[in-house]
């Protein structure tokens, strides 16, 4: 059994006083990686920042273990248990972002990331060390530094490394134009129209039918694509008809998804980049990244979150808003999918939009700072209510295999031999 109200109410107290306490190196570490912003599998500074915070003699308390270059170049992993006897600890983490974007810098505020799982990681770990010993529950606090969100997907390595494995919830906090507890991704999916000779590859590289990928691939969240056009040589000059362009191929087919956008639901995106293969008659279209499953909601964590977030005056946008308001797609809700998860976002003092010029500013503001940290508290208290609730615990592993199991059913469709309406242009909406 774990505390009572009282003595919880009082843990949470110390929590966010430890946040405040470490305000300072907690806003430096955030500035440090602001100042130089690396793309995805490039964070050397940011890890280096990281650990060297996490190993460092100044922080309170107990010392924290540091694996640097934790199965990535530029992951880490630090934690810190509490000595209580009995079964395994429960496993608590917080998750760290860190990466900018090309030519603007931090434009998505994952410097703020960092630190508010860093952050909330300290506050924890705090009111965990003031408690009476034997502490009545062994935690296990744990912090990964989880690179390449914008481009790449490092969740995703890392949940393939086995870096989740035996975790029991994890949390991470992203910046926004307002606070909510959960708000819906983008779904992103493709469109294909679909010719004789065009191949498609999904991520594992083998070879699909276009009918095979419109069954199986297209309800993803995010699908990645590419397209191989072959084409066939002649002379150009002297008889070009008996030629084949796969670069006009290409070209054509890239013109014709950017035109269809106009008519596409509000909800849906497509990207692509063309790369030319030296030998001209081989020309892809490529998607972006890995592919980025929905956020899976929590419905018990988010509104512990939310009880925890107005005590200390955060204003949660109203349910409306959040069924109109639509977030990008994260590799996060890989996460969601191995582990039951909270991913709430946070307004940072600024109306900018995120990746852009402005936001990179107001993230690397001192006014962001405040809304930072209240965020860190309002995870930190949120941490402690689930292990010190073992009901709550069990609801949240509940609400996980009940929705994962829901999207599971819609991820991995039966393939029939039914043809796709139309045969052409098949798109997935939900
Ligand atoms: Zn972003
Ligand atoms: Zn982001």
């Amino acid at each position: 059994m774990g505390p009572q109200q009282p003595a919880l109410d009082e843990l949470k107290r110390r929590a966010c006083e430890s946040v405040e306490l470490n305000a300072a190196r907690l806003g430096e570490l955030s500035r440090s990686i602001w100042r130089r912003p690396e793309l995805a599998y490039q964070e050397h500074h940011a890890h280096d920042a990281m650990t060297g915070f996490f190993s460092g003699a100044e922080l309170p308390g107990a010392a924290w273990a540091v694996r640097p270059r934790y199965k990535l170049d530029t992951a880490f992993r630090a934690e810190w248990g509490t000595a209580a006897p009995g079964p395994r600890p429960l496993r608590v983490a917080f998750l760290c972002e860190y990466d900018a974007l090309p030519g603007i810098g931090h434009a998505c505020g994952h410097n703020l990331i960092a630190e508010v799982g860093a952050a909330a990681a300290l506050g924890l770990k705090a009111a965990l060390e003031s408690l009476p010993q034997p502490a009545p529950v062994a935690v296990q606090v744990t912090v990964l530094g989880t690179p390449a969100e914008e481009q790449g997907g490092g969740k995703i390595d890392l949940i393939n490394a086995g870096a989740f494995d035996g975790l029991d919830v994890v949390f991470m906090a992203h910046p926004s134009q307002e606070n909510a507890a959960y708000l819906p991704d983008v779904a992103e999916h493709e469109c294909y129209h679909v010719s004789e000779d065009t191949e498609f590859l999904c991520k594992a590289n083998k070879r699909h039918s276009s009918e095979e990928f419109i069954l199986g691939f297209i309800l993803l969240d995010m699908l990645s694509v590419t397209v191989k056009y072959y084409g066939k040589a002649s002379h150009a000059a002297a008889y070009p008809w008996e030629g084949v362009n796969a670069l006009d191929a290409a070209v054509l087919a890239y013109n014709n998804l950017s035109v269809l956008r106009q008519q596409m639901k509000p909800t849906w995106r497509v990207h692509g980049e063309i790369f030319i293969k030296s030998d001209i008659q081989h020309v892809e279209i490529k998607g972006g990244k890995n592919d980025y499953y929905n956020v899976l909601p929590n419905k018990s964590l988010e509104k512990i979150y939310k009880e925890n977030g107005k005590k200390l005056g955060i204003e949660f946008i109203s349910e409306d808003c959040i069924l109109n308001g639509l977030s990008g797609s994260t590799d996060f809700g890989n996460v969601t999918f191995v582990v039951p998860g909270l991913h709430p976002y946070f307004y940072i003092g600024s109306d900018a939009l995120n990746h852009t010029e402005q936001y990179t500013e107001a993230a690397g503001s001192q006014n962001a700072q405040f809304y930072a940290l209240r965020t860190a508290k309002a995870l930190a208290m949120t941490a402690l209510d689930v292990i010190f609730n073992p009901d709550l615990l069990e609801q949240v592993r509940e609400d996980f295999r009940q929705v994962k199991l829901k999207e599971e059913g819609q991820l991995h469709p039966v393939v029939t031999d039914k043809k796709p309406d139309a045969g052409v242009g098949a798109c997935a909406s939900r």
